[in-house]
């Protein structure tokens, strides 16, 4: 069964000993995460919501597909299926799994307008700048998929409004930076903030913190961030929702105090703490169109 953490807990990272091997594991009402390879999934409804009552937020690496599902069938019941598949972006580490499910599940994909083009097969991303100290992502480049994926057929564009309508409590917001359309999922009602890798908890440029996955407030992980002006506004937008409970792309959820005060450090000290001393999307952003990446 997956442990419920007391929201007044004191400690600010959540313990990882909580990670139920491979189970995801409650960090807020209703809110799940699972910890897969390097990269997290977010499921969201209560357990035992039944078929299409919940929601899952991205989609792993590549092999993924199994574990997530074993992951659902153990809090939603066996082959309870979501009701959709929301994007905070879909860099490679997010969808890898995308596919496969999406077709099993028959559900549709949400995802901003301006991710579009790296989901319908219109545009590979701007090419990652392996200056910046590869890490997770150099050392992840043999999953990386060979060309933009497909899933066009499924996919949603965001809505103007904020609301996603399989997420009633919930609103995103765009926290462009390290994608152009990448989003961040906010529930006001208990400030829990699913950010994506508009920030990390885990240090990606380190293969031990990733390892270890040791909470830590880390700026976007950097190898694919192709606009930091715009990742530091993500930041700053973020820290001054000061949630009380985050779930990140990588590394371990946080909560609190202790995470507010270093989110809040990390939007004050941006260019200090994450932007790479130099790196070509440090010296001018990636140029895009309509989310279209121009190399
Ligand atoms: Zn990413
Ligand atoms: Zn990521």
């Amino acid at each position: 069964m997956s442990e419920q953490i007391p929201l007044s807990d004191a400690a600010s990272a959540i313990d990882p000993a909580q990670d139920d091997h491979g189970q995801a594991v409650e960090i807020a009402l209703g809110v799940a995460y699972q910890r897969l390879l390097m990269v997290n999934v977010v499921l969201i409804n209560p357990a035992g919501a039944g078929d299409r009552e919940w929601v899952l937020v991205d989609a792993g690496l590549i092999g993924t597909a199994s574990s997530i599902k074993r992951a659902a069938a153990h809090r939603f019941g066996d082959g309870s299926r979501p009701a959709a598949i929301v994007l905070t972006h879909g860099h490679f580490d997010h969808v890898g799994a995308l596919k496969t499910l999406a077709e099993e599940w028959d559900v549709p994909i949400y995802a901003h307008p301006l991710e579009a083009p790296y989901l319908d097969g219109r545009s590979s991303y701007p090419p990652g700048d392996p200056s910046v100290g590869g890490g997770l992502m150099a050392a992840l480049s043999r999953f990386y998929p060979r060309g933009p994926i497909d899933v066009s057929g499924r996919l949603r564009l965001l809505s103007e409004t904020g609301r996603i309508p399989e997420l009633p409590e919930w609103r995103w917001i765009h926290t462009p930076g390290h994608s152009v359309g990448h989003v961040s999922l906010w529930r006001e009602a208990d400030r829990t903030l699913i950010a994506g890798d508009a920030f990390v908890t885990t240090g990606q440029e380190s293969a031990y913190a990733v390892a270890t996955q040791r909470a830590e407030m880390h700026g976007p992980p950097a190898y694919y961030t192709t606009d930091w002006g715009a990742a530091e506004a993500s930041v700053k937008r973020l820290a001054d929702l000061e949630p009380e409970v985050v779930a990140t792309g990588h590394g371990e959820p946080m909560r609190g105090p202790e995470m507010r005060a270093a989110l809040r450090q990390l939007a004050d000290r941006f260019a200090e703490i994450a932007v790479p001393k130099d790196g070509r999307y440090v010296r001018e952003p990636a140029t895009t169109a309509n989310g279209l990446a121009y190399r």
